[in-house]
C-alpha cells in the first residue's frame, strides 16, 4: 500500500519532470555540452548555486569571479574542476569575453552590484542569471533589460519559487477553482541581520528588508494570481535603537490591491523571528505554504472543495537551484525566453518603490 509520504514523493517527482519538460532539454546532456556558468561573488548563495550545478544534468561551473582569488580560487576551483585560467577578479571580469567555456554568468553579488555586472556580462556576450532583487531601482532594471536585448543574450532573474513543484501544485489548485473565487492573500518573511552585514548598508542593499525578503511575498503572490498590483499602502518602523538600523527601517508592512479586487496583506523584517509563509484565501477554501521561501521543508496545506490538503515537500537543498540552473540552460540552448525574465524583476522593483512611497519613505 503506498503511504501518503510516498504518494507525495511520487507527485513531487512527476511535477519536477514536468518542470524539466518545459525546458525542452533531453533527460541528460553529455558533460561536454552542458551550459557553463561563471559564478560571480562566491558568497553564500553562489556556494549553493554551484552545489546545484554539480547535481544538474544540464549545467556546470566553468568560471569563478571573486575578490578573494587566492583563498576562494583553489577552494572552488578544486571542488568544481575550474582551471586557474578561468578564475577572474572584478577587475579582470570583462575578459570572460574570450572564454568560450563560459556561456552564462550567475550573479550572486550584493544588490547594488547586480546592474553593473549584468551590463558588463552582456557586453562580453554572456547570458545572465541574476539573483533577486534584480537591482536597487526600476531604472537599473530597465538598463539591464536593454543591455541584454542589445547584446542578444538571455536575462533571467533567479526566482526559485517559479521552478518549485510545491508552488506549481498550489497555482494549479487555485486555477482549477479548488478554493472557489480568490479573495485575499497574505505573506510574510521575517528575518534577522547582524550589524556589519552588507544588507544593513543602504548603498549596497538599496533599502531595507523589502528588497531582500519582502520581494518573496510580492513575487510569489503575483505568480500565484497571475496579476500585478495596482495600488499599495505601506508602513515602516524601527524599535531597535542600538544603531543596527541607522540606514534603514527594521520592519515594513504593506498591502496590495490587484485589478480583480483581490487584496494582499504582507510584511518583512530584519529584526523579527517567526515563520515565513504565503496564504491564498478563496470563498470556498484556502491554501498556504509554510517555510515557503526556505530552501527546503516547504509544506502545502489547506482546505479545498475536494478535501483537505497536507503535502510536505520532500525536496532537499539545493533542488530548487538545480531546477533553476537547468531551466536557464534550456533557454540558452533553445534561444527561448526564461519564465522569469528581467521584466519579472522590474515589476517587483516597481512594487518595492511604490510600497516605500506609500509608507512615506521614498527611496530617492
Ligand atoms: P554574501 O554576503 O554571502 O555574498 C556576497 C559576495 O559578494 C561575497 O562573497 C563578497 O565577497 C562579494 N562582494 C563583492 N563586492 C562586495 C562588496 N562591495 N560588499 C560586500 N560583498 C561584496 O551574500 P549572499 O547571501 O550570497 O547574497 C548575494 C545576493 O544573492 C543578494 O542579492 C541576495 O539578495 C541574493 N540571495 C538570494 C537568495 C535566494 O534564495 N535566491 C538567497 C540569499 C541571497
Amino acid at each position: 500500500m503506498p503511504t501518503p509520504a510516498s504518494l507525495n514523493r511520487r507527485r513531487f517527482a512527476q511535477l519536477s519532470v514536468l518542470a524539466m519538460a518545459a525546458t525542452r532539454l533531453p533527460a541528460q546532456t553529455p558533460p561536454m555540452k552542458r551550459v557553463g556558468y561563471a559564478a560571480v561573488g562566491l558568497g553564500r548563495i553562489c556556494d549553493i548555486f554551484m552545489r546545484g550545478c554539480a547535481q544538474s544534468e544540464h549545467a556546470k561551473v566553468t568560471g569563478l569571479v571573486t575578490g578573494h582569488p587566492a583563498e576562494k580560487g583553489p577552494k572552488y576551483g578544486g571542488l568544481y574542476n575550474v582551471p586557474e585560467k578561468s578564475i577572474y577578479t572584478y577587475q579582470t571580469f570583462d575578459r570572460i569575453r574570450d572564454n568560450s567555456e563560459i556561456e552564462a554568468v550567475y550573479i550572486g553579488l550584493p544588490n547594488s552590484m547586480h546592474c553593473e555586472y549584468t551590463v558588463r556580462a552582456a557586453e562580453a556576450g554572456k547570458h545572465v542569471l541574476c539573483e533577486k532583487p534584480m537591482a536597487i531601482s526600476s531604472a537599473e532594471c530597465r538598463r539591464m533589460i536593454d543591455a541584454c536585448r542589445h547584446a542578444n543574450v538571455r536575462l533571467m532573474i533567479a526566482y526559485r519559487i517559479h521552478y518549485d513543484p510545491t508552488f506549481a501544485r498550489m497555482a494549479a489548485l487555485i486555477r482549477s477553482g479548488a478554493i472557489g473565487q480568490v479573495q485575499a492573500c497574505d505573506g510574510a518573511f521575517p528575518g534577522y541581520e547582524r550589524k556589519g552585514e552588507w544588507r544593513l548598508d543602504r548603498k549596497l542593499a538599496g533599502g531595507g528588508s523589502l528588497f531582500d525578503l519582502g520581494v518573496y511575498p510580492i513575487n510569489t503572490i503575483r505568480f500565484l494570481l497571475g496579476e500585478d498590483p495596482i495600488a499599495y499602502t505601506g508602513m515602516v518602523a524601527t524599535r531597535d535603537m542600538s544603531g543596527r538600523f541607522a540606514e534603514m527601517e527594521q520592519s515594513v508592512v504593506w498591502t496590495m490591491k490587484f485589478p480583480s479586487g483581490i487584496l494582499a496583506d504582507c510584511s518583512s523584517s530584519y529584526g523579527q523571528s517567526g515563520e515565513n509563509f504565503v496564504r491564498v484565501r478563496g470563498d470556498k477554501g484556502f491554501l498556504q505554504v509554510t517555510a515557503a521561501y526556505s530552501y527546503e521543508g516547504l509544506h502545502l496545506t489547506g482546505k479545498t472543495l475536494q478535501g483537505d490538503i497536507d503535502e510536505p515537500a520532500p525536496g532537499k537543498l539545493p533542488f530548487q537551484f538545480v531546477l533553476e540552473a537547468d531551466h536557464f540552460a534550456g533557454c540558452v540552448r533553445n534561444h527561448s525566453t526564461p519564465r522569469t525574465p528581467g521584466e519579472e524583476g522590474l515589476k517587483d522593483l516597481i512594487a518595492i518603490e511604490s510600497i516605500y512611497k506609500a509608507a512615506g519613505a521614498p527611496l530617492a
